[in-house]
């Protein structure tokens, strides 16, 4: 099988891009190295199966050639940041959105097989109900989400319209090294600056799924056989794990990770029911009874392990200097808000 994976120097896509060589793909990976990293490639740079393009899917000339021959396209390029997409909502847009017209038009053209897209846990919004189904209506709350929702959307139609196939996976969080965005490197990031204080966004009480990435991948896998096998010209799965925890939980396992003690916790909650950014979803947990039923799939790790293995990855990654050397458990000397 020859696939393409957009946003393959990203977190997902680079694990993506590994496990997929070491099923025998042969893979083209496209990243503009906005957020991603070339040294996220290491293990497939330099592999005769892997070829990387360095170019931004705004701009078709850049990469479209590489379309030609391909069965399936995993597309995974996306800005992924909801508070990026509250602030800059245009251009949010555009990366999300127009870039998924321009992938869609280059598959079209192309007769790839199978678009696979990454879609996310946010075009819910606040559900009504949880665990979270695939038939919940689609309410995002953030322009991210909203994004997520018309690109999924987008996939959906060009299958229907177009005879090629598409798998829409709604990923809960997904953690692990690499990881360089979310609530895991963010606190890392901040208590290797002040490991005394720890800003909180929100008022900690949020509580949410965690995948760990080697699990999301499986998963990824496991839905496009399914796909094939069966035929299906359409499929939406949830991706995400049976628990969930809360942001103050994930302090107290990153705080512990980090060896630190006396860590005071200071919340910041940016809405009045303590969200911690306009857009954010406080409750999320999905209902994976879907993929589960078709593919056998199950979540190796749950959320709490997911959480702990990722911070440990990351303070590996990124070097413990100005992080407490003492053990033992976190204790915090008081909580506070702060407006
Ligand atoms: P990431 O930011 O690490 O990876 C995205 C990659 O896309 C980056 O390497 C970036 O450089 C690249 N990219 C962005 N715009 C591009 C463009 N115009 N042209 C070429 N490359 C471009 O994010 P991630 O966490 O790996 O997420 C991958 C996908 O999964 C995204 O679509 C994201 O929305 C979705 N998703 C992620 C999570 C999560 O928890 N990580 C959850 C749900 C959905």
């Amino acid at each position: 099988m020859r696939a393409i994976v957009t946003g393959a120097a990203g977190f997902i896509g680079s694990h993506l891009v590994d496990r997929l060589l070491e099923e025998g793909y042969t893979v083209i990976g496209i990243d503009n190295l906005s957020a991603g990293r070339l040294e996220n490639l290491d293990n497939a740079i330099g592999s005769p199966s892997f070829r990387f393009i360095r170019g931004d899917l705004l701009r078709p000339d850049e990469w479209l050639e590489a379309f030609r021959d391909v069965d399936i396209v995993f597309h995974l390029a996306a800005n992924p940041e909801v508070r990026h997409s509250v602030r800059e909502p245009l251009d949010h847009y555009h990366q999300n959105v127009t870039v998924t017209m321009h992938v869609l038009e280059a598959a079209r053209q192309n007769n790839v097989k199978l678009v696979v897209f990454a879609s996310s846990s946010t075009v819910y919004g606040d559900p009504e109900k949880i665990p979270t189904p695939e038939t919940h209506p689609l309410r995002p709350i953030s322009i991210y989400g909203a994004t997520k929702a018309a690109a999924e959307t987008m996939c959906l139609t060009y299958a229907r319209l177009y005879g090629m196939k598409c798998l829409v996976l709604r990923y809960a969080n997904i953690v692990g090294p690499r990881l360089r965005h979310g609530v895991i490197y963010d606190f890392i990031m901040k208590l290797k600056e002040n490991p005394m204080m720890l800003e909180i966004l929100g008022d900690g009480s949020q509580r949410k799924s965690y995948l760990y990435v080697d699990d999301a991948v499986e998963a990824t896998l496991r839905a496009v056989e399914h796909v094939l096998e069966a035929g299906k010209r359409e499929e939406v799965y949830n991706v995400g794990n049976t628990d969930w925890v809360t942001v103050r939980e994930i302090a107290d396992i990153v705080v512990e990770t980090m060896g630190l003690r006396c860590v005071e916790y200071v919340y910041k909650p940016a809405t009045p029911d303590g969200r911690g950014w306009p857009g954010d979803v406080k409750l999320m947990l999905l209902d994976i009874v879907r993929i589960r039923r078709d593919t056998g799939w199950e979540p190796r790790m749950n959320s709490r392990e997911a959480v702990r293995r990722t911070a440990e990855a990351l303070l590996g990654e990124l070097g413990r200097a100005h992080v407490g050397g003492h053990h033992g458990r976190p204790s915090r000397v008081h909580d506070r808000f702060s407006s």
